[in-house]
């Protein structure tokens, strides 16, 4: 090691889903939308005048925290906009964990929690999930600096119900509880109506899976006004993390295009809801996702001999080897002719 490397903040990264560029793949592996972004989204780029580069964004979003909030039918100072939600994630770690008890999070979750932790030196303590991989409340209970924790959880889909959120929520009224809601908007109920009720809630969502705009970056964070502050104050030290002025209009196109929002995501739910009885005819097991994947094992088959032989065929599913869940494998709802290739597939590999 040189001795300049003894200072340098080493963390394990997180490793993203592979990200394939040729044509002609079924590309299931990272929960993208398989739907275009809404059609004014394209008109809006399209329309663009390059002039307006020339100027800064404006840093507080405003078009779009506006536009957010009339939406879900908050105030604006109750809504934050940020790079994506990894970001919006990332600053709520800055923001908001800052105690020297470890923060509480799910083991199996979301695998950048842990690396932010790592990386801003925060304590963490993992709490298992069941049999069944449901989240166990009561562990949340204890002294803590923090919770986070996905809902529906990822990677395993399973979708926690809100009396279940609140009483985390209320068991933790001296420190902030973070909702990470990427994958809401298919079929689980929002913890947004609790936020009213309590100020230590914040619930995160993303314009990447259910907008269909994950190559854009869009993330937002809702809550009480004066947690909405202090992660603005964050913000704006970090100017990076300002949103471009063309994401900016994309995004208020994909919010406005409600009817279109409702068609991409009900066909998601549909075509999951039948690739569900599928799999199943087929012998997988899974629990019962509200996400836009399932998280699925076979009791005869190895999940990464089915990962691999998948990939020869040009389709990309997530193999996660890691310990409990090295035999699963997460598979993104694609379009109905993307889940009868992957399936087709399946009955010939068994
Ligand atoms: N939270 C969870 C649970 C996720 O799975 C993801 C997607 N990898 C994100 C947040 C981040 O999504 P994005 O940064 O694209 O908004």
């Amino acid at each position: 090691m040189k001795g300049w490397e003894k200072n340098i903040r080493k963390v394990v990264p997180y490793v993203p889903g592979e990200q394939p560029k040729q044509r002609g793949i079924i590309k299931l592996n990272t929960n993208e939308n398989p739907y275009p972004p809404a059609p004014g989204v394209a008109a809006a780029l399209k329309g663009m005048d390059a002039d307006m580069l020339r100027r800064y964004p404006d840093p507080t979003s405003e078009v779009l925290v506006k536009e957010l909030a009339a939406y879900y039918h908050l105030e604006p100072e109750q809504v934050f906009v940020g790079v994506g939600s990894d970001d919006v994630l990332a600053m709520c770690f800055l923001t908001f964990f800052n105690s020297q008890k470890p923060i509480l999070f799910p083991d199996i979750t979301y695998s950048f929690y842990d690396v932010w932790a790592e990386m801003l030196r925060i304590p963490y303590e993992r709490c298992a999930l069941d049999e069944e991989f449901r989240i166990v409340k009561e562990d949340y209970y204890k002294a803590n600096g923090g919770v986070i924790f996905p809902n529906p959880n990822a990677p395993t889909g399973v979708c926690q119900d809100l009396a279940a959120v609140e009483d985390i929520v209320a068991h933790n009224r001296d420190v902030v509880v973070i909702v990470d809601e990427a994958y809401i908007d298919f079929g689980g109920k929002s913890a947004l109506e609790l936020i009213d009720r309590y100020d230590n809630l914040l619930v995160v969502q993303t314009f990447s899976k259910s907008r269909s705009l994950a190559g854009m970056r869009v993330g937002y964070a809702m809550g009480n006004k004066i947690l909405i502050k202090y992660l603005n104050d964050v913000k704006y030290s970090f100017n990076s993390y300002t949103m471009n002025a063309p994401t900016l209009a994309a995004a208020v196109e994909a919010v406005k295009a409600e009817e279109y929002f409702k068609e991409t995501k009900g066909k998601i739910v549909a075509t999951r809801e039948r690739v569900k009885v599928e799999l199943g005819k087929l012998g997988f097991r899974f629990q019962d996702s509200q996400a836009n994947f399932l998280f699925i094992t076979h009791p005869q088959f190895s999940a990464r001999e089915i990962f691999e032989a998948l990939k020869i065929k040009k389709i990309y599913v997530r193999y996660f080897n890691k310990p409990r869940i090295d035999n699963y494998l997460r598979v993104t709802i694609g379009t109905d002719e993307e889940m009868d290739e992957l399936i087709s597939f399946l009955k010939k590999f068994m």
